[in-house]
C-alpha cells in the first residue's frame, strides 16, 4: 500500500526551456499563427501538441516553410547549414537555443580556429549534437562510448580539445572523459563543465530520491535526452524507474508493493504534468503523505532575445 509520494528538487522546466516556451508565446502573441519551428521546440509532446493547436508548425527544414515566415530556432540549436538556409529565405529568424547550447557552439568554433581538432561526446542524431557538429566543416568527431574511443583516430593529439552535449549523465560522462585522457593525455577540456546546471542538479536529486524509493516515475517524453538520463540514474542506484509522458500512460500495476513513490521530471516537463501525476497517485492512495524533498533552489533565468524583450506573452 503507498504510504508516500515524495517529489524531486529540484525537477522539471530549466531556464533554458522557460525562455523558449517563452519566445514562442511572444512571437504568437506579437506576429500571430503560423509561427515556424524548426525541430520540436522542447522534447515535451503536452507542450508541442498545445502550441500545435494554436497554430505553431514544427518541421525540420526550414526550405520547407515559405520566404519571409516567421522561424524560431528550438532550444537544442542548429548547424550552421540550417541557419543559412532560413536567411537565404528570407526569414524572421528568432533564436530559442539555450545559452548554454551556444556556450558549446562557442568552444567548437575556438578550438577549430585554434586549429584544434574537437572530439564531442554525444548521442548520435539527437538534434543539439546535430547542431553542434554543424558548427564546423570538419574537424569535429562524435563519440558515444568506450568502444568509438578506442577506434578515434585524430590527426595531432596535441592539439585535440573536447566538448559534450549538456544533459548526458554526469557519471557515464566522467568515465568516458577519463577513456579519452587515457588516450590522449594532453586533450583540453571545456573551462566550465559543458553538461549544463539543470541536468547536474535534477541527476543530483534523482540519486537522494531513489535512496528512499521503491519506484520512480520520471515525467518526460521519450524523445528527451534528459529525461531518459534520469530514469537511468535512478535504476543505476537500484530504485525501479518509469518514464511517463503524463499520468494518462502510468500504470497501477508498477506500484504493487511499493511503499514510497518518487516522482521527477525532465527539464522539459512542466509542471502541471507533474501535477496530473500526483493526483493520480492521490486517487489511488488517498490517504498517501505528499512531500517535496530538500534540494538546491534554481535561480538562474536566461533573458529573452532584445527583439522581443519589451514584450508580455499577453
Ligand atoms: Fe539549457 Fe540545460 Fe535546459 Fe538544455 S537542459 S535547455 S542546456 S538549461
Amino acid at each position: 500500500m503507498l504510504k508516500k509520494i515524495l517529489l524531486a528538487k529540484p525537477r522539471g522546466f530549466c531556464a533554458g526551456v522557460e525562455r523558449a516556451v517563452e519566445i514562442v508565446e511572444r512571437l504568437l502573441t506579437r506576429f500571430g499563427p503560423p509561427v515556424y519551428v524548426k525541430h520540436e521546440i522542447v522534447h515535451n509532446r503536452f507542450v508541442v501538441d498545445d502550441f500545435k493547436k494554436r497554430g505553431v508548425v514544427f518541421l525540420e527544414n526550414p526550405m520547407d516553410a515559405p520566404e519571409g515566415a516567421v522561424m524560431v530556432f528550438s532550444a537544442h540549436g542548429v548547424s550552421r547549414a540550417v541557419r543559412q538556409a532560413a536567411q537565404n529565405r528570407g526569414q524572421k529568424i528568432f533564436d530559442a537555443t539555450c545559452p548554454l547550447v551556444t556556450k558549446v557552439h562557442a568552444e567548437i568554433l575556438r578550438h577549430r580556429q585554434n586549429n584544434r581538432e574537437v572530439v564531442m561526446i554525444g548521442h548520435r542524431g539527437h538534434p543539439e549534437v546535430e547542431g553542434a557538429l554543424g558548427q564546423a566543416d570538419n574537424g569535429v568527431q562524435l563519440v558515444e562510448n568506450q568502444n568509438d574511443i578506442q577506434k578515434l583516430k585524430v590527426q595531432n593529439p596535441r592539439r585535440l580539445a573536447f566538448v559534450t552535449q549538456t544533459t548526458l549523465s554526469v557519471d557515464d560522462t566522467a568515465r568516458l572523459v577519463e577513456k579519452l585522457r587515457q588516450k590522449f593525455p594532453a586533450v583540453a577540456a571545456p573551462k566550465k563543465e559543458d553538461i549544463c546546471y539543470a541536468t547536474q542538479n535534477r541527476q543530483d536529486a534523482v540519486k537522494r530520491l531513489a535512496e528512499q524509493s521503491d519506484i520512480i516515475l520520471v515525467v518526460g517524453s521519450p524523445e528527451s535526452s534528459n529525461s531518459n538520463r534520469l530514469r537511468e540514474v535512478a535504476l543505476a542506484r537500484g530504485a525501479h524507474a518509469r518514464l511517463v509522458d503524463r499520468a494518462s500512460n502510468a500504470k497501477s500495476e508498477w506500484l504493487k508493493n511499493a511503499h514510497t513513490v518518487g516522482v521527477t521530471a525532465g527539464a522539459s516537463a512542466p509542471e502541471t504534468l507533474v501535477d496530473e501525476v500526483v493526483q493520480w497517485l492521490k486517487q489511488l492512495s488517498p490517504d498517501a503523505e505528499v512531500r517535496e524533498m530538500d534540494g538546491v533552489e534554481e535561480k538562474v533565468v536566461f533573458a529573452v532575445p532584445r527583439a522581443l524583450a519589451n514584450q508580455s506573452a499577453g
